[in-house]
């Protein structure tokens, strides 16, 4: 016997159509491009997304057509993310931080026919534009008192496209499992691969996103998000708003410290989040100045393991609390969410807080088990580490144009990632698989001894490597930088890893460097430094 409820397919324009209905007049602020700060509200969004499909359609663009972005976070990108899925083609978000061989890699793989761009990328989509294959047409979002000289023939202008059409448009419907954004992996393991969500798995994603155990938010928020939209749909916020009816405060390309705390207190922030190299940058100018929030309350770090120090300043000295989260492009992004349970209402500060460092528990909708070498699941609360896999409505099941059996085992997504659970069901993360330092046959998480040296007020930051070893095979090189004008000596350093972990986990020597290479979504680049000190001799 069927359900006899309604039923309506879950796509990404009915996100818009809430938020204009039923949260017309919050706000969109966005610094842009241009220079100014600029202001609308959910119900300008709704109008301007109706006349940018529109003009996508006189384009030529039909689905499921690839239209791509170049762009900051700021309105206009917004109104992409639900133009161009809302009508049926495909949004796929590149990653401007990419070298120009990996735009043209991607742009050709993924078929893009249209590519918009934020000024800024104007030098970069002039390298590529005579490249890419399949690119038709390009947009500069802008208008025409900023639109530049350009080399590219034929560029079209933003805010021209719009002003041709009237806001008088139906978002179509369509099977919810259809295609409605496309990201690639950062590539920071390999070729960047496409995942390709669709409006079912981004709708689900986003109703769990949005409760109080994952990122929390709601109409009372003004979220402003530091996780760039060309990152795994800057995890998901951008229709999470959209969802709650929250305030949203794009900070475009101001992403240095002295920007962003502006823009926090200027907007009422209450909500933020972004990987921890951004929040490094923001902390260092708090503190630097003696400054305070005045209305943030929470912040989500992940995309790379949030070092419990940064953890201990947000919460105790500015009583920020930290989300912190765990998630891949594979899974829409989000896997675990570190909130309290219960019973950790009673615990004491320091307990809480080492707590945090873990990446948190499963949220509905994604499962996730961890197994030895043999494929045998790990019990909870197992004291070694496993391969960490995970299945879910948003998880991927194969990769965009991929030929071949795909990437999942038995059923499970293997994510790469090394890590335990324990037994109120935390996973944290160990390493990833190949990051981690095989000692004698045993592993050491470089996490943790990352997570040491960034907790000496000298360390800026800290990536633990392998180098090789006659007898043990490989043993952990910690790589550094220091903050400005801090001064530290290896053995200063290494004398501060005592009491904290195993004695045989502590790194055979320490290399100073002048900066740590960072990839395009600001993590730590473990393979340039493991072929920089590839010949390192430890003492
Ligand atoms: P890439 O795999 O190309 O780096 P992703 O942005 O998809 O691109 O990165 C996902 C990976 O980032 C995860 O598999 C994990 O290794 C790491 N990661 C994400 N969040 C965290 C976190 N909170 N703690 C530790 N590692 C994390």
């Amino acid at each position: 016997m069927q359900g006899q409820m309604m039923s309506m397919p879950l796509l990404t324009s009915s996100l818009l159509v809430h938020a204009e209905r039923h949260h017309g007049d919050r706000e969109i602020v966005s610094r842009r491009v241009e220079g100014d700060l600029h202001r609308m509200t959910y119900r300008d969004l709704a109008a301007r997304s109706r006349r940018l499909a529109k003009a996508l359609g006189r384009l030529g663009v039909h689905s499921p057509d690839r239209v791509a972005t170049l762009a900051w976070n700021g309105h206009r990108h917004m109104e992409l993310y639900y133009a161009v899925s809302g009508m049926g083609a495909v949004l796929h978000t590149i990653n401007p931080r990419l070298h120009a061989d990996q735009v043209v890699y991607i742009a050709d793989h993924a078929e893009d026919q249209v590519l918009f761009f934020d000024l800024t990328f104007l030098p970069l989509v002039e390298a590529v534009a005579s490249r890419v294959k399949t690119v038709r047409a390009f947009v500069a979002m802008t208008d025409r008192a900023h639109l530049p000289a350009s080399k590219i023939p034929g560029l079209l202008c933003y805010e021209d496209l719009l002003d041709a059409e009237s806001d008088h448009f139906d978002w179509p419907s369509f099977p919810e499992e259809s295609a409605a954004t496309l990201c690639y992996t950062s590539g920071t393991t390999g070729h960047p691969k496409g995942v390709l969500y669709s409006h079912r798995s981004t709708l689900l994603h986003t109703f769990a996103a949005a409760l109080p155990d994952a990122l929390n938010c709601s109409a009372a928020d003004t979220i402003l998000p530091v996780v760039p939209m060309f990152h795994v749909n800057a995890w998901g916020l951008p229709y999470v708003a959209c969802m709650v009816g929250a305030k949203l405060v794009f900070p475009g390309p101001g992403l240095d410290g002295a920007s962003l705390y502006d823009l926090f207190e200027a907007e009422g922030v209450t909500l933020s989040a972004g990987v921890p190299t951004v929040w490094q940058g923001l902390l260092g100018h708090v503190g630097n100045k003696g400054l305070k929030f005045s209305t943030m309350r929470r912040t989500i770090i992940g995309g790379s393991a949030c070092p419990p120090a940064m953890i201990r300043a947000f919460e105790l000295d500015h009583g920020v609390h930290v989300i912190h989260a765990w998630g891949m492009t594979e899974l829409s992004p989000l896997g675990t969410v570190c909130s309290f349970k219960a019973q950790h209402a009673q615990w004491p500060v320091e307990q809480r807080l080492a707590l945090q460092s873990k990446q948190g528990r499963a949220i509905f909708g994604v499962d996730m088990k961890v197994i030895d070498g043999e494929g045998r699941e790990l019990p909870a609360d197992s004291l070694v580490s496993g391969d960490l896999l995970v299945r879910g409505h948003w998880v991927v099941s194969r990769y965009f144009r991929e030929e071949g059996k795909g990437p999942l085992m038995d059923g499970w997504f293997p994510t790469g990632d090394v890590a335990r659970i324990d037994a109120d069901g935390y996973m944290q993360i160990t390493d990833r698989s190949k990051d981690v330092i095989k000692s004698g046959g045993e592993w050491i998480g470089s996490i943790d001894l990352e997570n040491v040296a960034m907790a000496h007020p000298a360390v800026a930051m800290a990536a633990c490597i392998a180098a090789k070893h006659p007898k043990w095979d490989e043993r952990p090189l910690l790589v550094v930088s220091l903050k400005p004008g801090a001064t530290l000596t290896k053995q200063e350093l290494l004398a501060f890893y005592e009491g904290k972990i195993a004695k045989w986990w502590t790194p055979d020597d320490v290399i100073f460097v002048e900066e740590i290479p960072l990839g395009a979504t600001g993590k730590m680049l473990k393979h340039k430094l493991r072929e920089r000190f590839r010949d390192h001799v430890l003492p």
